[in-house]
């Protein structure tokens, strides 16, 4: 099999005509090779060519380097007497569509990056993947990314999200089942939400926060569907609730004792394991050595000063109940 068909297949159907190393960048010149290009209005085959010209596209890097395709492309006459395009530019299949700067494959590369980073973290590691673009490039490319179809959703939560907090606000659609978000609206009107569950029937509950509203839009766009208030607000209304009542009767609150002040006793000797790896030696060593001072009754910030230790690792210790108590 030929090589070129099988590590680009993109590539097949073109006529090589030179490869070049320019800089730290691989150029192919190449061109296409068929006869005829089909109108991409009306499909009709034509024969005849109207002008020459070479388009430049950024494909997939070859062997870590960024790699430049010089394409020399035809335009074609459409030669069906009603169709409306006169003229066509022909494309390749999986490599070119029209007016595109960068490959179909490199452009799927980009979209990924794009989506997983956004704009300016994926630039930095497109361009070392050899796909030098703007981080605006990449932002273009996601907003021209088809939007997912949304299917019938039978339980629809519904909440707010600052696009500039204190100003202005949106509205996130989450479909409860898969937990993915299904649409966002651009502001937080009972007008907007009401519009979108019409044109989305078959919401039978709506989850949503206590904001009236999302009741409002839902009583008019969704009259048949339950409302209920979704367990995160309610948690949240509760904790905050309970922290006013509490902040209420703060001078309620005796101030703690001081600790009755230990007199320190000798580092204990711990007798050292004779089995084990010597990770799991020394850790049993410093278990029994805060243990041992835990008895003597120091608390967790004297164990990890004289034991020269993070206070976090001997809180993470388990602790027996402490003797004094
Ligand atoms: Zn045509």
């Amino acid at each position: 099999m030929d090589l070129i068909n099988v590590v680009f297949p993109r590539m097949a159907g073109l006529r090589i005509m030179k490869v070049l190393a320019k800089g730290a960048s691989v150029r192919v010149y190449a061109q296409t090779s068929s006869v005829t290009a089909a109108c991409p209005q009306c499909a009709t085959p034509s024969r005849r060519v109207h002008s020459r010209y070479e388009r430049r596209l950024l494909d997939t890097a070859i062997a870590g380097q960024e790699t430049v395709l010089h394409l020399r492309v035809r335009r074609f006459f459409c030669t069906a007497g009603d169709c409306v395009r006169k003229i066509f530019v022909e494309q390749v299949d999986g490599l070119t569509v029209r007016w595109a700067r960068i490959s179909v494959v490199a452009r799927t590369l980009l979209e990924a990056v794009a989506l997983a980073l956004g704009g300016r973290a994926g630039a930095r590691l497109a361009r070392r993947l050899g796909l030098g673009v703007g981080r605006m490039t990449l932002i273009r490319a996601i907003r021209a990314l088809p939007l997912p179809v949304v299917s019938v959703v039978s339980v629809l939560g519904v909440d707010d999200f600052a696009l500039r907090r204190g100003h202005r606000y949106g509205t996130v659609l989450v479909d409860m089942a898969t937990h993915q978000v299904i649409d966002v609206l651009d502001d937080r009107s009972a007008d907007s939400l009401a519009a979108w569950l019409r044109e989305h029937p078959g919401v039978e509950i709506v989850c949503r926060d206590r904001a009236g509203c999302y009741a409002d839009g839902a009583a008019a766009g969704a009259p048949a569907a339950v409302q209920v208030a979704d367990r995160w607000h309610l948690l949240k209304n509760l904790s905050d609730a309970v922290y006013k009542a509490v902040a209420g009767h703060r001078r309620c609150l005796q101030p703690l004792p001081p600790a009755p002040a230990v007199a320190p006793g000798p580092t204990p000797q711990v007798e050292p394991p004779t089995v084990g790896t010597p990770l799991a030696r020394r850790t049993r060593i410093r278990h029994a050595e805060v243990h041992a001072l835990w008895e003597q009754g120091l608390g967790i910030y004297s164990i990890a000063s004289r034991l020269g230790l993070d206070p976090r690792r001997c809180a993470a210790t388990p602790m027996p109940p402490t003797p004094n108590s």
